[in-house]
């Protein structure tokens, strides 16, 4: 039996552009460490190639966000028409198993450890099932990843990753695990032998990536007292490693200081916001404004490298404010900026619930817009020209050569902890590319306004798919189900 597991992807530009980055969707390798040891599995990620649409197999498992829907739809509906069984599964297909259902032979609307194994077994007996909803086994049953699938010359800086738990105990307004899944964590040991006796490194670069790996855990923090116990387990394995997590974590100092001794290099926090009022508004009230600076400092010192992710257009946000960003940015000094969005109301968020019940959604938003970076509603305070106005202005501020190398100089002589200084290096291609959202200057950001790809409106119209349409009736009676996530958001 041959089984393909492909994690789709679509540029935020609408181009057909690949995104090489360290952090990438693992999914693939989970799916495949579930497949039976008799099938030959191969794995593709179109974040960082082409897939060849040539190909035969028997069975075709799809990994997608809600943007990447259109696309996915087009890919099954080829493969199918070639007599490939096809299967969705995530986040999205777990909470709109209907229309999924119109374009894939299965969905998989539960964890994957329960159903994958046996969505194959039926599938082998020739009894596959329309759907998958066993429900989770916990975080025990998450199996180690097919590490050797990964082929690290498609992307060069690519990192291994790994899961040591997930969900997330807070519940901010605009998050998809919001309501959806609880916090839980594997078994240390198991994350230990997982890291030590099957990961593949990286072999680029003479090696100097070769003993680094990323955890993709939505929030590796969520147990302050789990988080502690990992990072001694982790101490004599003498790796680096980056993760996400909240905030809150960053308070403690001896906390920072342990991490930073375990190999912790580089941290990930959503900080969404340095304007009290969003902040409230997106229900994140861990993100305690007023120690910002000191949580920052202290990260840095301890060496390691402190990035977040900021969004524009929330209920809070004021044309004072976003014009004055940069400044506060200024202030805080020692700051990285890795990602900068719109905030976006995914379907299965109490966001976009109370925007839904406000009517404030804007028309014609297909799934194609919930991509982060196009603005879906009406702002309570900006114009939608404005949201967009602000968010390509700060793009090409925050992504500045100028930006960079202020960050360099500052922070580059900052630690003598070994590869600090090189995750310093490679941080700066990843703030540059803040601005890569903008290379279509034909974009315009706002929902109902950009065309799709030009390869999948091409294909839809001939195979007759139409887009998912979300703010119409029928998107607030859609199940909400958990899945591992593919969005780290901390
Ligand atoms: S945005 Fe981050 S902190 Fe908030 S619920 Fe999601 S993962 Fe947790």
């Amino acid at each position: 039996m041959r089984i393909a597991i492909i994690a789709t992807y679509t540029h935020p530009t609408r181009l057909r552009i690949k995104e090489p980055s360290i952090m990438q969707s693992s999914v693939p390798e989970l799916i495949a460490g579930l497949c039976p040891e008799h099938a030959e599995v191969e794995i593709f990620n179109e974040k960082e190639a082409d897939l060849p649409l040539d190909r035969h197999w028997d069975l075709v498992f799809f990994s997608y966000l809600h943007s990447y829907y259109e696309h996915t739809k087009v890919l099954s509906t080829l493969f199918r028409q070639r007599g490939m069984t096809t299967v969705a599964g995530g986040r999205h297909a777990g909470h709109f198993p209907d229309d999924a259902a119109k374009y894939f032979d299965a969905v998989i609307t539960g964890e994957p450890e329960s159903n994958v194994p046996a969505l194959i077994a039926d599938f082998e007996k020739g009894e596959l099932k329309p759907r998958y909803s066993l429900p989770s086994q916990g975080a025990a049953a998450i199996r180690p990843y097919r590490y050797e699938l990964i082929d690290f010359t498609h992307n060069k800086v690519r990192l291994p990753g790994i899961e040591a738990s997930r969900g997330c105990p807070f519940t901010c307004n605009f998050c998809v695990l919001t309501g959806h899944e609880r916090y839980r964590f594997r078994p240390i040991p198991e994350v230990i032998d997982e890291i030590q006796t099957r990961m593949r490194w990286n072999p680029n670069f003479l090696g100097l990536m070769g003993d680094a790996f990323v955890f993709l855990d939505n929030n590796l923090g969520g147990s302050p007292k789990y988080l502690r116990a990992l990072c001694e387990a982790l101490i004599p394995l003498k790796k680096t490693w980056g993760c996400a997590l909240t905030f809150n974590v960053l308070k403690d100092e001896s906390l920072v200081k342990l991490m930073a001794k375990a190999g912790c290099r580089y941290v990930y926090t959503g900080l969404e916001s340095l304007n009290p009022d969003s902040i409230k508004a997106m229900n994140k009230g861990q993100n305690k404004l007023s120690e910002v600076d000191a949580v920052i400092r202290r990260v840095f010192s301890a060496g390691i490298l402190l990035s977040f992710g900021l969004i524009v257009g929330s209920d809070g946000d004021t044309n004072e404010y976003l014009h004055r960003l940069p400044e506060y940015l200024a202030d805080l000094k020692y700051f990285s900026v890795t990602f900068l969005g719109i905030v976006c109301p995914y379907p299965e968020t109490p966001f976009f619930r109370e925007l839904q019940a406000e009517d404030r959604l804007l028309p014609g938003t297909i799934s194609r817009d919930y991509d982060g970076y196009t603005l879906c509603h009406r702002p309570k305070q900006l114009h939608a020209s404005e949201v967009v106005e602000h968010f390509q202005r700060l793009c090409n501020t925050l992504g500045s050569l100028p930006n960079i190398a202020r960050h360099y100089a500052s922070k580059l002589m900052m630690s003598d902890l070994p590869r600090y200084k090189q995750t310093i290096l490679f941080s700066g291609p990843e703030i540059v590319s803040i601005r890569n959202p903008l290379k279509n200057k034909e974009r315009r950001y706002i929902a109902g306004l950009d065309a799709i790809e030009a390869w999948d409106a091409e294909q839809m119209a001939r195979l007759g798919l139409t887009p998912q349409v979300l703010t119409g009736p029928g998107t607030a009676g859609a199940r909400p189900t958990p899945d591992p996530g593919l969005a780290a958001h901390g």
